[in-house]
């Protein structure tokens, strides 16, 4: 069985649909998929009735923006009510930030002499609820400044490059209570991402983290070097972790994450899906489906 849990779609910065990120991941020979859009649910009907129809075992999530001690920090909410009011709430306030953000960044382009409109981003967004970076830098390789996102970020819109602007992002440990309080459960994801600031969210902050109701860890991403994820299996174990495995699939938006380059022990999934399960009771709604397959 080849799980997969962490992927995106055109309804953020992926470039596939819904639809077609599904039967990409039967094609891959994905027996479980994890959809997890920045900030939205948007993409989860459709994939819903696309994992019908493909036989695939879908898992809704939503990676969420989140910040810990000044840092960016990504969460990965898994089978949340999609309508709870906090939740609902918070991903507004994200998604708003994503939107005040665009013209900030647009200036700071254009002090570069780099012009871009905020009209050009939008459309090459297309369908996407959550607008970033990538869709700005889809708009750079568009006008032939830089070859591929890789280099829009390296460039410009990286933490340390000229055009990067902060957003609003939700507080991670109050986002761990959302998440539960909408019956979902929480995995931290590519907690030691090389791009990250590792000093952020340090063994001591996984545990505080594990101590407010954090189920799981993203232990294999390509963004993890093997040591790395040698020391988070490890500390995984010792806090009682959920350990998973994914690709973070953006189809041709980001290099070298094909779907099932890294993938999640079914026991482990079926450790994650335990704990959903009780979280949902817990928060007094029907025990959310893992549609598909
Ligand atoms: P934003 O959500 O607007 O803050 O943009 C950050 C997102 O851009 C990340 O979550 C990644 O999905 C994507 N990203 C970051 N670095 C790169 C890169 N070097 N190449 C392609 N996509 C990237
Ligand atoms: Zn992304
Ligand atoms: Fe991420
Ligand atoms: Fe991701």
């Amino acid at each position: 069985m080849r799980i997969d849990l962490h992927t995106h779609t055109d309804r953020s910065d992926g470039t596939t649909s819904p639809t077609e990120l599904v039967r990409n991941a039967r094609a891959a020979g994905i027996d479980v998929l994890g959809l997890t859009d920045h900030d939205t649910t948007e993409g989860w009907a459709e994939a819903a009735q696309a994992a019908e129809r493909e036989a695939v075992r879908l898992v809704r999530g939503i990676e969420v923006s989140c910040r810990y001690a000044g840092a960016g920090v990504h969460l990965l909410a898994y089978l949340p009510d999609p309508d709870h009011p906090d939740l609902v709430a918070e991903l507004e306030r994200v998604l708003d930030g994503r939107n005040a953000r665009l013209p900030a960044t647009l200036e700071r382009l254009s002090a570069l002499g780099i012009e871009v409109e905020v009209d050009e981003v939008r459309a090459l967004a297309g369908d996407a609820a959550a607008m970033g970076r990538p869709h700005v830098a889809d708009a750079l390789v568009a006008q032939g400044v830089v070859r591929d996102r890789a280099e829009a970020f390296d460039r410009f819109l990286g933490p340390q490059g000229p055009a990067y602007v902060n957003r609003y992002a939700a507080d991670l440990v109050a986002m761990v209570g959302t998440v539960a309080a909408a019956g979902g459960v929480s995995v931290i994801a590519h907690p030691w991402a090389r791009r990250h600031r590792h000093d952020a969210l340090d063994a001591d902050g996984l545990a505080a983290l594990a101590a407010a109701g954090l189920a799981g860890v993203e232990v294999d991403h390509q963004d993890h070097d093997p040591a790395t994820r040698e020391r988070l299996r490890g500390l995984a174990r010792e806090l009682d972790l959920v350990m998973t495995g994914a690709s973070d699939y953006h189809g041709t938006g980001k290099v070298d994450h094909e779907l099932g380059c890294n993938t999640t022990d079914p026991a482990e999934l079926e450790r994650l899906l335990s704990l959903a399960a009780e979280a949902s009771q817990a928060a007094g709604r029907v025990v959310p489906e893992v549609v598909g397959g």
